[in-house]
């Protein structure tokens, strides 16, 4: 009887032990796999394509211009493709006020799905910015169109929502791995 107390026992802590084993497994995979966020719970229907209209002048028009060739180039499902009759996607900018935002996006959903989205770069902060650190705003705001919120933590990504980490830190003007899951797992 006493025996099989035991037995029983230690059969019981042997179990606890694994749980806590796939417990921990499985929070450490969540952290590594899902650090990206998503932006509420809407997404786009499809993808590809997502038709732009880029409405304003260079340098910002090519700001837009070459982060959606990066976001094409990155390796997921989504495809940014200029088409002026039918876009969804409205990339523009304009004069705000030096600091606060230097880009911002307006997703306008339905139920589960985004109709439609607004980005505009501040010209009043990115007509100082080189090419690259203009791109690292815009390629951040076509994150958010494609339904990604902001990311700190890993803080080297694209969505990272400080410009002077994103690229004063690191450098970063196009999708990295973690930003490219995100789109990959939403799509
Ligand atoms: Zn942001």
């Amino acid at each position: 009887m006493n025996i099989l107390t035991k037995s029983a026992l230690g059969k019981r802590k042997y179990l606890l032990v694994i749980m806590l084993i796939i417990v921990i497994a499985m929070i450490s995979t969540t952290t590594s796999v899902l650090a990206w966020e998503p932006l509420g719970n809407a997404r786009w229907g499809g993808v590809n394509p997502l038709y732009y209209y880029i409405n304003c002048e260079s340098p910002s028009s090519t700001a837009w211009s070459l982060s959606a060739s990066t976001w094409n180039n990155a390796g997921t499902p989504a495809h940014f493709t200029s088409n002026v009759m039918f876009y969804k996607v409205y990339l523009s900018a304009y004069a705000s006020a030096p600091g606060g935002w230097d880009g911002v996006t307006y997703v306008y959903a339905q139920g589960l799905f985004i109709q439609s989205t607004v980005s505009y770069l501040d010209t009043c902060d990115t007509d100082s910015y080189p090419l690259a650190k203009r791109m690292s705003v815009s390629g951040h705001e076509l994150g958010h169109v494609l339904s990604l919120n902001e990311e700190i933590s890993p803080p080297n990504v694209l969505m990272n929502p400080g410009t002077n980490i994103r690229y004063g830190v690191y450098g970063i003007y196009a999708p990295q791995q973690d930003d490219i899951n995100g789109v990959n797992y939403l799509y």
